[in-house]
């Protein structure tokens, strides 16, 4: 089955940080698959606008070296060709004159204008004050935001002002890639497009709600930059956060953005404190010649976490009581990121000798494979009796719905896309973002007052012995992280 392609109107798309590592990596491959898609309409542009002293055609040998290292699609020449010869450059300085006046001529009114921001935070307000000053961004212009969204409330309400001085909400895209996968959409889509699941979906029948996002890989490289953030502000608040809102949220009335964003905000909002002997955070240690989390970060004596797992309650209803428990963390075993339902054991078993408990899990990866498995119970096949066997019932989407794995756009392509059609539903709304942060920063002062120290984890393993007891005392258990 081939991916439907919804078409967007023409647009002129400026990327400012066009030359950036994000740039490079995401968005131009990303815009690249759409346009061999046929979803990106003729006579759009795209215009590259960063500090580098580049004209177009230097910039579009850079981009040309970007989509043959990271585009992920096989070389066609002539196609490459036409996407490249909608690119432009200008060389923009976000806090001087350079750049602003031939930006201005360069943009057309008449067609969709979207900015993106893909530059330090610390430039969002001289880009914004700009756009305005040089009449270049008006009422109908879209800018995008990339993570991080500040490292608290504050910083986080800061920005919002900033960029509320010279845009309205409706013209704000809060980038979290993780909103742009097919199967977090698709977890909206099987809780609110079929009877079965919705009925159970609450405290009754919920024993508690797993999610993991494990990474394999460490901060090497970029270790000075990340220990100013840590796990916490890098993950929790919000990709996991995102992906607790549409688990946990209420059906909105209808699928648009402000009626979905208004749900998510709720839960947000209902999130418990969590108490200190309910978090967990670790390094990882050295191994071998594999340099340790404080190495890696070049700070011997660092107390930021690679690692994190908490337990969380949300206070209303649906949810009372039922835990909710986040884990994410670097170097551990398997690249893995799963949602995991895990329905309460039956009250009474009629089986004489069945002894085991069933349940019923409903387990959603996001990635590497996107799929859903719903793990029931059943009879073990052959003589022997009424034996109970648990067996998953599997859907990984590229064998059920025969999708080529290029046919499905990446987080990025499809929020792009988003912007274009000016869909909000899978950005964050300020609102959101302040909500998210008003409940990490006690957590993180909490961890800072009580001077706790990150345990340390092996490489390649599941996180600290504390992560796992943190399940354990209350009888239950994480999965098992693999691909
Ligand atoms: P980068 O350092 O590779 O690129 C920065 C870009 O900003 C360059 O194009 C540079 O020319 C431009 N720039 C810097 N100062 C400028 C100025 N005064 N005027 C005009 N342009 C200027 O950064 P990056 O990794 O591409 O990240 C960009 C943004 O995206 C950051 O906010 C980052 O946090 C966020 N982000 C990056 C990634 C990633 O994978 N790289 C992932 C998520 C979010």
């Amino acid at each position: 089955m081939v991916s439907r392609v919804i078409p967007v109107e023409e647009f002129d798309l400026v990327i400012f940080g066009g030359t950036g590592d994000l740039a490079r990596r995401k968005i131009l491959p990303g815009l690249f698959r759409r346009f061999l898609s046929g979803q990106m309409p003729s006579g759009s542009r795209i215009i590259g606008a960063a500090r580098s002293d580049l004209d177009t055609d230097g910039y579009r040998q850079m981009i040309r070296a970007a989509i043959a290292e990271f585009g992920g699609v096989e070389k066609s020449d002539t196609k490459i060709e036409e996407f490249l010869a909608q690119l432009h450059y200008i060389p923009v300085d976000a806090k001087g004159e350079a750049g602003w006046k031939e930006l201005h001529d360069l943009i057309r009114f008449e067609v969709v204008n979207a900015f993106y921001f893909s530059v330090a935070p610390s430039l969002f307000g001289d880009l914004a004050e700009r756009l305005h000053t040089f009449n270049i961004a008006d009422n109908d212009s879209r800018v995008v935001v990339e993570k991080p969204f500040g490292r608290d409330l504050a910083t986080a309400q800061e920005l919002n002002d900033t960029l509320a001085e010279h845009f309205n909400e409706t013209q704000i895209y809060r980038i979290d890639h993780y909103l742009g996968k097919e199967t977090v959409q698709n977890l909206m889509a099987v809780r609110f497009g079929n009877m079965l699941f919705e009925p159970l979906w609450n405290n009754h029948y919920v024993d508690h709600i797993q999610i993991t996002v494990a990474e394999t890989v460490g901060v090497g490289g970029r270790g000075a930059y990340y220990d100013k953030s840590g796990a916490m502000r890098d993950m929790v608040q919000n990709h996991l956060m995102q992906l607790l809102c549409l688990i946990a949220m209420e059906a909105p009335s209808q699928f648009d953005a402000d009626a979905v964003r208004d749900e998510k905000l709720k839960v947000i909002r209902a999130l418990q404190g969590v108490e200190p002997h309910h978090i967990v955070r670790g390094q990882y240690d050295a191994k071998g010649d594999k340099a340790s989390y404080r190495q890696d970060a070049e700070d011997p004596k660092s107390f930021t976490e690679s690692f994190i797992a908490l337990r969380c309650e949300i206070a209303n209803w649906r949810w009372a009581g039922v835990p909710f428990y986040m884990r994410t963390g670097k170097k551990l075993k398997a690249r893995s990121s799963e949602i995991t339902v895990v329905f309460k054991d039956l009250g009474h078993s009629i089986f004489p000798g069945d002894e085991k408990r069933h349940r019923n899990i409903l387990s959603i990866q996001l990635q590497p494979n996107e799929g859903i498995q719903l793990q029931v119970t059943i009879k073990e096949p052959g003589p022997g009796g009424m034996r109970l066997i648990d067996v998953p019932l599997d859907m990984t989407f590229a064998d059920a719905l025969g999708l080529d794995a290029d046919d499905s756009p990446d987080a990025y392509e499809r929020l792009i896309m988003d912007v274009m059609r000016g869909n909000q539903t899978l950005f964050m709304r300020g609102d959101e973002v302040e909500a998210a942060w008003a409940w990490t920063d006690p957590i993180i002062e909490g961890w800072k007052a009580r001077s706790d120290v990150p345990k340390l984890y092996d490489q390649g393993s599941s996180g600290p012995e504390d992560a796992m007891a943190l399940m354990h005392r209350e009888d239950r258990r994480w999965r098992d992280i693999k691909e």
